[in-house]
């Protein structure tokens, strides 16, 4: 701890010339050195944000953080000012400059991608152009009419944004031009107005005047108020809301404004005059965001004895461990062991971050934490809006929020006091980010920073990462197991359904199995439900000419147009590009162009017609892009309503639904056979949870059919017989034989060009240079990816492998940022860009 605060001495106050380094939000690997202007010098702190001149003419504004401050000027350039200090008091804690640092090396990218990435933009300012008239300006001979119309309009305001100016003198004009011209003619002036994007949700609220907040007083003031009834009446009011008669310090929250002068207009007027003779005060607070779940008394979580019991192994390995992986099968009840566990946290005085992959974060778990923690719980999200970020990151350095639940960009808060890190469902591999720069992993991060902060990390899952495994099997992180679902549930029979056999036997309607039909009605009969799971969205993968064999693709990119028929259009999953639906074939003219293969839609189709009394939902990217689309669909289907659920990947993760007891698995042997060395961890991991969501009460165990053209596959009968430990040491085995993670680290180079040639040559020329220094076992490639052309862009892979152990990794990483830097300021080679990613999964 100590370590991490003296890199940063504060300055003392009366040397003479003060500069910052400061860390600006650009992807340039350096610090920039800012003078400090003498008023500014003794306020500035470390971790301030500040905003700055930028570029050429300073024609850019940018908020920076003050990093580190000094006496030495910069070599090279003249320093330029500091503009304004944005905070009184650090927002960036020290940990967090620590983190910054940690990041741009682990990950190979520029502290200011770090930064840029961590700060939500509500903290960072945006600017404008403003246009202000010259009052110097006495030369109006010089001007064109429509100049003359401009300048007679800006005389009239202080200053105007060139949308402003536009709307005012009409569509009559090339604004930005004439402006132009009129800088030239020195009759106007323009200047960056910088603000401050958040803006806080503010509500009025009204309390007694702190004369009144004894009790002696207080009741002095309703003996006085005995003659003016009304007045009194309203004090009563507050005091019902507020009962303050037995608690003080509760008046200083106050009451919203409203709730006193509900329906009369008489208590209006008397609370006016109470609040002219001081009786009552107003003020105005930040409106809460998240407080709509809170409950009114905290529910009481009752652990049952096998949670209990891993509870306390839980505890009991902290003491020597400072991480434990906690492998718990589905529906065991994770979530009440981690409240468990946040509970005693809490109660220690420490902060608990509790981080969860992306999709499921929205539903229900956090209402399940909200009902126990209520508002004192921050919850971190990308679908929440800049401001509700900025309310959670402030929240966290005023103390309001001691606890965060987030997705995986929660580790950038600015904690200081960690005790407890918990990451959920820590195999998914949406904790990785891919783009932009820094691709962290959250998890790896996570244990980074409760590295710093001494604090404990729990890495929950049904289905362990292989990688995490092989630690705790190694002995480096503690184990805890919890084999038993909660109130008796068993987990599902799953069976196989071999569809090769069932095409021989035309028992197949179109994607689905009699089996697989008739599970389907049995349930419906019950009036259960049913989730199936398909994990590709859209109508269809492919659209196809019959004649010629044309297939629709992507102009941008190597990949086929997925068919959306709800949109009635063609779609690129990788680009976005869109495309009409061609009625005849392009290439012949043929008018049979078909369908090939199907996603999500077709399958809620089909059910449609096979079950036509049915109510059928969808969760797919497509249905959940609106804020709260998720919520509704998971809230519908939970009311009972709806009869199945099919979707992609989403519906695999976390939920939790009563009446659910058939789940069905479409194109299972795409997962298993994708060309990858983790397809068998991945297929094991996806086919496991969804199964999981299946009969989650006592009572009836659920089923799950899996649709399979091979039902001999070996990790097929592991998922039946929920064969983890048989998983992991066929697959570890094979990762050992071919030194794949966990053995050995990967770093994944994409070169990219928009000339395949010149994309070949760069990565011709990188592999060879690396392979040089390290050899060729550890350089894979360059290869050309699955999908080797998007956006344009000619992509070719090189894969380097670094061993655990006797490697000095950050020696190596230098190495290829170098070679990497020589490609990239290479003439012969413009263009080029190279994606590095770490750990890539
Ligand atoms: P997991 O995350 O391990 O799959 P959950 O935490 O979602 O399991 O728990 C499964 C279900 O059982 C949830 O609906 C949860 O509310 C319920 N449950 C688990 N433990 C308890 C408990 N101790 N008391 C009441 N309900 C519980
Ligand atoms: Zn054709
Ligand atoms: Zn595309």
């Amino acid at each position: 701890e100590n370590q991490i605060y003296s890199l940063f001495s504060p300055l003392e106050a009366d040397e003479v010339t003060f500069f910052a380094d400061l860390i600006l939000p650009i992807p340039v690997p350096k610090l920039f050195t800012y003078r400090v202007p003498r008023g500014m010098a003794e306020a500035l702190k470390i971790g301030a944000r500040v905003i700055v001149p930028f570029g050429r003419n300073n024609g850019r504004v940018l908020t920076a953080v003050v990093a580190r401050l000094h006496h030495t000027p910069p070599t090279g350039y003249q320093a330029r000012y500091i503009s304004e200090v944005l905070d009184e008091y650090p927002l960036v804690t020290g940990y967090q400059l620590e983190l910054f640092r940690w990041m741009a090396e682990y990950y190979m990218c520029c502290i200011g991608d770090v930064m840029n990435v961590a700060l939500p933009s509500g903290l960072k300012i945006s600017s404008q152009s403003k246009v202000q008239f010259n009052p110097d300006f006495d030369y109006p001979e010089l001007l064109t009419e429509f100049e003359e119309t401009l300048l007679a309009e800006l005389k009239k305001h202080p200053a105007l944004s060139y949308d402003e100016l536009g709307r005012l003198v009409g569509e009559g004009g090339n604004v930005p031009a004439l402006i132009k011209s009129l800088v030239g003619k020195k009759a106007v002036i323009v200047f960056e107005e910088v603000k401050e994007k958040y803006i806080p949700k503010m509500v009025r609220k009204i309390r007694l005047h702190r004369n009144y907040e004894e009790k002696e007083q207080l009741l002095a003031l309703l003996q006085r108020l005995e003659k003016l009834p009304k007045q009194q009446e309203v004090v009563m009011r507050y005091l019902r809301h507020v009962p303050m008669q037995h608690n003080p310090a509760l008046n200083q929250k106050g009451l919203d404004k409203s709730i006193l002068n509900q329906d009369d207009a008489l208590s209006q007027s008397s609370l006016t005059t109470l609040i002219k003779n001081a009786v009552f005060e107003t003020f105005e607070v930040i409106q809460p965001r998240f407080a709509d779940n809170a409950p009114d008394a905290p529910v009481e979580i009752r652990l049952t004895e096998h949670q209990q019991r891993a509870s306390d192994q839980i505890m009991a390995q902290f003491e020597r461990q400072n991480i434990v992986l906690f492998h718990g099968i589905t529906g065991s009840g994770k979530t009440e062991v981690y409240i468990d566990l946040i509970q005693q946290a809490l109660a220690g005085g420490s902060q608990v971050l509790y981080l969860l992959p992306e999709i499921a974060l929205t539903t229900q778990i956090v209402v399940r934490l909200q009902r126990v923690f209520g508002d004192k719980m921050g919850i971190y999200h990308s679908k929440f809006s800049d401001n509700e970020r900025v309310e959670v990151w402030k929240g966290v350095v005023s103390g309001q929020y001691q606890f965060v639940v987030g997705v995986r960009s929660a580790v950038f808060l600015p904690f200081d006091n960690l005790g407890l890190i918990i990451v959920d469902e820590e195999h998914e591999t949406s904790y990785k980010q891919h783009d932009p720069a820094p691709r962290y992993h959250a998890r790896d991060v996570a244990i980074m920073l409760a590295h710093w902060q001494q604090a404990k990390v729990l890495l929950g899952s049904a289905t362990p990462s292989l990688e995490t495994y092989y630690q705790a099997k190694q002995g480096r992180y503690g184990l805890v197991e919890l084999f038993h679902r909660f109130g008796n549930a068993t987990l599902p029979n799953i069976l196989l359904v071999d569809t090769k056999r069932e095409k021989q036997q035309k028992t197949m309607k179109n994607e689905f199995s009699s089996a697989l039909l008739e599970a389907l009605e049995r349930n419906l009969d019950r009036k259960e439900q049913s989730i199936l799971f398909q994990n590709r969205r859209g109508y269809s993968p492919y659209m196809q000419c019959e004649d010629c064999d044309w297939t629709a693709e992507c102009d941008n990119c190597a990949v086929s147009l997925t068919y959306h028929q709800r949109d009635a259009e063609l779609r690129c999953h990788y680009c976005g590009h869109k495309e009409q639906v061609p009625r005849i074939c392009p290439t012949c003219g043929s008018t049979k162009v078909r369908t090939i293969g199907f996603g999500t839609e077709k399958l809620e189709d089909q059910l449609q017609i096979f079950f036509p009394q049915s109510r059928v939902l969808r969760m797919d990217l497509d249905t959940t892009r609106a804020k709260n689309a998720y919520q509704q669909i998971i809230q519908e289907f939970e009311g009972g309503q709806v009869d199945m659920l099919v979707g992609t990947q989403m519906i695999t993760k976390g939920l939790d639904f009563d009446n659910v007891s058939l789940v069905g698995i479409f194109d299972a042997d795409r997962l298993i056979h994708f060309p990858d060395f983790r397809a068998t961890e991945r297929s094991f991991q996806m086919l496991t949870q969804v199964s999981g969501r299946a009969g989650r009460r006592a009572g009836r165990q659920g089923t799950v059919l899996i649709q399979t053209a091979n039902p001999q596959q070996t990790i097929l009968q592991k998922i039946i017989q929920n064969d983890y430990k048989g998983l992991f040491d066929e697959e570890i085995q094979e990762r050992q034989n071919f030194n794949y993670p966990p053995f050995s680290r990967l770093i994944k180079l994409t070169v990219r060009h928009p000339d395949k040639t010149i994309s070949h040559q760069a990565a011709e020329r990188l592999a060879a240079e690396l392979t040089d220094a390290l050899g060729s076992s550890r350089v894979l490639g360059p290869e050309e990816p699955l999908v080797e052309r998007i956006r344009n862009q000619f992509l070719f892979d090189i894969l380097i492998k670094i061993e655990r152990e006797k490697v000095n990794v950050k020696a190596v990483k230098a190495y290829i940022q170098d070679r990497i830097n020589d490609i990239l300021t290479d003439k012969g080679l413009r263009q080029v860009s190279i994606v590095t990613d770490v750990d890539c999964l």
